[in-house]
């Protein structure tokens, strides 16, 4: 079994002195492809650090984030850059969805930009749309959209293209609870493909989707269901506080 992504003794260290925070302090964790991990632990333990060191929007201070065979330390800000917009897909608690764009063009831009013909990038855009439920909503503009579809067109957008790492930091967080599930449904698929996906999530019955489920606290990973025991562990914890 391959990992697509590998966190190999990261430690990220932020601010100096007095006001330095230990985000994450020698997390080593492997994730393969078709496997979906959750991670879970309170605020501030250090679990969007984990995401944005796999995702090559942060240096670890220490140690090395290896996503698809390929050494992100090493790299440098242009490399990076390709493999932020080839290899791997980004839900933001944040959605960043561009406001001058519709619905269809927040999700083909980036494909265009990234040499997609016009045609083909905009049937790719309204396919994932369809994913999500929002095909008949392709041409409105973020600020048409509720919360919970503006959050859906950030899914479709990190999903499209077949990206190899999807990264999702709590993406159901504005979604009542049947299109959180079609979310993680959705997420599910993309592992079925071949895709990693890590997902950060409070929500136990989300995790429950999970083949596996790290915890995290103070930077460290307390503990770690084995692979496909999560479910019937979690759920029998209050689902919702
Ligand atoms: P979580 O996502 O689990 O809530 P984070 O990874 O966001 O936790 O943060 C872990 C710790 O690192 C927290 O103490 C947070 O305050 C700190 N931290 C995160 N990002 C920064 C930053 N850019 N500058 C300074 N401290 C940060
Ligand atoms: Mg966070």
């Amino acid at each position: 079994m391959t990992a697509l992504v590998e966190w190999d003794d990261v430690t990220k260290v932020f601010g100096s002195g007095h006001v330095q925070v230990d985000a994450l302090s020698h997390v080593s964790l492997q994730a393969l492809r078709g496997e979906l991990v959750a991670v879970m632990g309170p605020s501030g333990s250090g679990k969007s650090t984990m995401l944005s060191v796999a995702g090559g929007l942060d240096r670890p201070t220490s140690g090395r984030v290896v996503v698809d065979g390929e050494d992100l330390s090493t790299m440098g800000a242009a490399e990076l850059a390709l493999v932020r917009r080839r290899r791997v897909g980004y839900v933001f608690q944040q959605l960043n969805l561009i406001d001058g764009l519709t619905a269809e063009e927040n999700i083909s831009l980036p494909l265009e930009l990234d040499g997609m013909s016009g045609r083909r990038a905009r049937s790719a855009a309204r396919t994932t749309l369809a994913l999500v439920e929002m095909r008949d909503l392709a041409g409105r503009f973020p600020e048409e959209l509720s919360g919970g579809e503006q959050q859906r067109v950030a899914i479709a957008r990190a999903v499209v293209g077949d990206r190899a790492l999807l990264l999702a930091d709590e993406p159901t967080g504005a979604l009542d609870s049947s299109t959180g599930e079609a979310v993680l449904r959705l997420l599910r698929a993309q592992c079925d493909r071949g895709a990693c996906v890590i997902l950060v999530t409070h929500d136990a019955r989300l995790a429950g989707w999970a083949d596996r489920v790290v915890f995290l606290r103070d930077g460290r990973i307390v503990d770690q269901t084995g692979p496909r025991s999560g479910p019937e562990v979690l759920l029998r914890e209050p689902a919702r506080r």
